[in-house]
């Protein structure tokens, strides 16, 4: 790997007490080149901006995907992942379904691990905070032709992350918009997905709906996601959430609760989740919860859902009562080092990593 340190490090202006997610970047990116049918050695370098042509072919045809993953400092300061071999699976299927080439193990997880060392400073410690990370795929090739590029650059980015607290949300379940087709690109964490689902959570937001619970492109009767979100359904003391297709992302957080809870002894359903079976479960007042999971906030709670022209409440449940909250708790726990780790989530970013690469 090729290393070339800042020398001009941001990080003493950086106040952890006082930021916002997403607007402050750790001094150092890693970014690997692609080209002639192979990838070069990566880099880890100074952030900052890269040029590009207007041509460059992932702004006009759209070759991009994405990661979000986290690292977590705990109260002895060592700095962990969270079971980053899923992301590092996901990212190559991503790839593959938009024809982008393969990232090497090496590149992903050492690239990961030089970088996060360098910046380890950046990754604050406390309730609730966390060094979110953000690697990605990219066509870089300068032409106007509408074929797979034969470029591409991998990067990785981070920027601190605040408190998981996210006030409870009203979401709107689609009956017209889809996020995702059958034979599309729903599983992949293809950007091009975030681009085609802005639109209608703008004209939700308009309704006054903080998200959208996505349903099946063809009948509008199954839950999928909600925003960019997994989505969990608690009917009395059952949860349920959809199985995993070409259509749903398959989240590292939704795999983690589902085991979290089932080591909790509670039931959990994998499989069609109908939109007449939630509202007809309000009715008889079963529907206890309804939450989207996902890295970024952990846990998103519902505080009502709207179909059509309704909208229906949710209970509120204290955080002891609330599986979301509780299964929310475990996994903060075991992801900062706070709880035992019986499946081998966690993997420690060693110290003095540089010297080694
Ligand atoms: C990233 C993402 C998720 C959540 O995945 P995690 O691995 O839990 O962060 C869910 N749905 C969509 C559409 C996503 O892009």
């Amino acid at each position: 790997m090729i290393i070339q340190k800042s020398d001009n490090p941001r990080i003493g202006s950086f106040d952890p007490e006082n930021y916002s997610f997403g607007d402050h970047f750790i001094d150092h990116m890693i970014i690997c080149e692609y080209e002639n049918g192979q990838w070069g050695e990566p880099k880890l370098m100074p952030y900052g901006p890269l040029p590009f042509s207007p041509a460059n072919m992932a702004f006009n045809y759209g070759q991009a995907c994405f990661e979000g993953m986290k690292a977590y400092k705990d109260k002895n300061g060592d700095v962990f992942l969270f079971r980053p071999e899923k992301n590092f699976e996901r990212i190559n299927k991503s790839a593959t379904r938009l024809a982008m080439p393969e990232v090497p193990e090496e590149a992903f997880m050492q690239g990961l691990k030089v970088l996060i060392d360098a910046d380890r400073d950046w990754v604050p410690h406390g309730e609730g905070k966390s060094l979110y990370i953000r690697p990605l795929i990219f066509a870089t090739e300068e032409a106007l032709k509408a074929r797979i590029s034969t470029k591409y650059m991998f990067a990785i980015v981070a920027s601190p992350a605040k408190s998981y607290y996210s006030a409870p949300v009203s979401v709107k379940i689609s009956d017209y918009y889809s996020r995702a087709s059958s034979g599309g690109v729903g599983f992949a964490k293809a950007a091009g997905n975030y681009a085609a689902s802005f639109y209608p959570t703008k004209l939700a937001n308009e309704e006054g709906y903080e998200q959208i619970i996505w349903t099946d492109d063809a009948t509008h009767e199954n839950f999928e996601e909600s925003g960019t979100m997994n989505v969990f359904v608690r009917i009395n003391d059952t949860i349920y959430t959809p199985a995993t297709s070409d259509k749903i992302l398959d989240g590292v957080t939704r795999d983690s609760f589902i085991q979290l809870a089932k080591k909790r002894g509670i039931e959990v359903v994998v499989g069609d989740v109908k939109v007449k079976d939630v509202i007809a479960a309000h009715e008889r007042g079963e529907l206890k919860e309804v939450w989207g999971v996902g890295t970024a906030v952990v846990t998103s709670v519902f505080e009502a859902i709207g179909y059509k022209d309704k909208k229906y409440d949710l209970p509120k449940l204290s955080a002891e009562e609330s599986y979301a909250l509780t299964l929310q708790r475990d996994l903060v726990a075991i992801q900062t080092n706070n709880a035992e780790d019986p499946f081998g989530w966690r993997v420690l970013v060693e110290k003095n990593i540089l010297e080694t690469v």
